[in-house]
């Protein structure tokens, strides 16, 4: 007992001494973060020379240097992957042998590709005459989204009703039929979803447009779960051959893009970290409702009246297509590209725990003559990290802990680079807080003042919303604070690959400005004021809790 009461002394005294000390390293770092400091590094960042930062390409390789040279001019130390330096053979002959250095670049492969050109898709039928094959035309009446691995496959067919499940109402597309190793035949989207008045909806109507996406990746994981093999998803109503046509009648004409070819689509080519498995996605088929039709003929399932009665009876009438099996067989462009992250640390005192700030500097790159900037998505972000870097070093002290900064790739290929990072963090330290900055230089349309940004956090934290509020009255800040906590952040953006991991996140926007993911998301748009109180903010709650003990707040004992 007595050891641990002269301890918390201990500990108490370095408490004071600590928080008046970093008083004025605050003050000094805030004066680094400047609107010239800020604005010289975005207009570089999000410049057509570095080509809208495309994952993989060169103009990404060239932000990421810049990003590099900025974290040295401010004394931030490597990060990343150690590399040899290269010895002559005459410096080898007297006795110099290779030596190792650390850099500023976290390296690592990624699977780039797109759906091919080359897609088989045939109707099997048997009966007592034999077997009839009917193949189909890709793009006449089939198209294909493919995995990262071409597949060929031949399978019976099962109609899985909306290939849908509820615990609550224990509704279940799936009960007491078996569909592993199976192509499903579904209806998009939930029972009762066209008629509101039908119990079903009442039941399963999803509450808004997040939770239905929540629905949706919970639908796919448990195709994977059951070992669904392929999926033919079928939309009443809708018709997908629209988009198929092959012959242009009129010259393509959207916003920003006119052209005889359709603009070319950054969602076209996709990115994966190849891993250690396949992928256990299914290929997803569309067809025209002669295939469809083909398809249920003489197996006694009629769509419209499944949905007519389901909606009200909650019965699912999943079933095999009797007599009948479908061939797919898909074909993939991949290539392995090498992309990086860009790391830089501020050793602490203590070395062995880490805080993340991080920012992804990727963007959609270059197509048909047209740059993608993204300053605001997300130079603004980079820069922010950057920013912060420059404050902390400003401040001339060393932080109790460790703080790394980093430049991610790969978001807007799915959270590449963070993810990358979270599975493989710097010296295999353990991170206990992460920052990320995404899209901090905007306003809404209801933001008249140009104040208004959104903190979304890990609510066990609740110091995080705290602090924030302290420095934002305390240095005059102004800005208007959406605080959104949740248990475990998730979302499009780079703190999520942290929170998946119990990691406490807090992650700044400022805006969604209609420029999003458009070409003109340029730097003349940007609310310099507030993007600087935004990095602000952020260096401030970093600076404190790299100097103080926080930690969650504990459940009380009758919740
Ligand atoms: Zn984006």
């Amino acid at each position: 007992m007595q050891r641990v009461r002269i301890l918390f002394l201990i500990t108490t005294t370095l408490f004071i001494f600590n928080s008046s000390h970093s008083q004025d390293a605050k003050d000094i770092g805030l004066e680094a973060i400047t609107k010239q400091a800020v604005q010289g590094q975005l207009e570089f960042l999000a410049s057509d020379w570095t080509e809208g930062r495309h994952t993989g390409r060169p103009g990404a390789y060239m932000a990421a240097d810049y990003i590099t040279s900025m974290f040295q001019v401010y004394g931030l130390q490597p990060a990343g992957d150690m590399e040899w330096n290269s010895v002559s053979r005459a410096e080898r002959m007297e006795g110099k042998r290779p030596t190792q250095y650390r850099t500023y670049f976290q390296n690592f492969n990624l699977i780039e590709y797109k759906t091919g050109e080359d897609h088989e898709f045939s109707l099997i039928e048997n009966s007592d005459a034999g077997t009839k094959t009917t193949n189909f035309a890709y793009k006449t009446d089939f198209s294909v989204r493919s995995l990262d691995v071409a597949v060929d496959l031949e399978m019976p067919v099962i109609f899985a009703g909306y290939g849908f499940s509820d615990k609550e109402t224990g509704y279940d597309d799936f009960k007491g039929i078996d569909v592993q190793g199976k192509i499903i035949l579904i209806l998009s989207r939930y029972p009762g979803h066209n008629d509101t008045t039908s119990k079903a909806y009442k039941a399963f109507k999803p509450l808004d447009r997040r939770s239905n996406r929540i629905r949706m990746r919970a639908r796919n994981e448990k195709f994977s779960k059951l070992g669904v093999a392929a999926i033919i998803e079928v939309d009443p109503g809708r018709d997908v051959t629209t988009a198929w046509a092959d012959n242009l009648p009129f010259r393509y004409n959207s916003r920003n893009y006119e052209g005889d070819d359709p603009r070319a689509s950054y969602y076209e080519k996709r990115m994966k970290i190849p891993g250690e498995k396949l992928t256990q996605d299914q290929t997803s088929v569309a067809i025209s409702d002669r295939v469809l039709n083909e398809l249920l003929k003489n197996t006694g399932i009629d769509l419209e009246a499944f949905a007519e009665d389901v909606k009200n009876s909650l019965k699912p009438a999943s079933k095999e297509l009797a007599g009948k099996r479908v061939r797919i067989k898909t074909s993939v462009e991949s290539r392995l590209i090498k992309v990086r992250n860009v790391i830089g640390v501020l050793p602490g005192k203590d070395t062995s725990e880490i805080i993340v700030i991080g920012g992804h500097y990727d963007h959609l790159g270059k197509h048909d003559g047209w740059i993608w900037n993204g300053a605001d998505d997300n130079a603004s972000g980079t820069v922010g990290v950057m920013t912060v870097a420059k404050a902390c070093m400003a401040t001339g002290e060393q932080p109790e802990k460790t703080i790394v900064f980093a430049a991610w790739t790969g978001e807007e290929k799915g959270l590449l680079g963070s993810k990358y990072f979270a599975d493989h963090p710097y010296d295999d330290a353990k991170m206990i807080l992460n920052l990320n900055y995404d899209m901090i230089s905007r306003d809404n349309r209801d933001d008249s003042q140009g104040v208004k940004c959104s903190m979304v956090y890990t609510k066990k934290y609740p110091v995080l919303e705290e602090l924030a509020n302290k420095h934002n009255d305390k240095y005059d800040l102004g800005l208007e604070i959406g605080y959104e906590p949740s248990a475990r952040p998730s979302g499009g953006s780079d703190h999520t690959p942290f929170a998946q991991k119990d990691v406490p996140v807090f992650y700044f926007m400022a805006g969604f400005p209609p420029e999003y993911h458009q070409p003109d998301d340029h730097t003349s748009l940007v609310n310099w004021d507030k993007m600087v109180n935004i990095i602000k903010i952020g260096f401030l709650n970093i600076w404190e809790l790299a100097n103080t003990e926080w930690g969650a707040e504990e459940a009380s004992p009758n919740q």
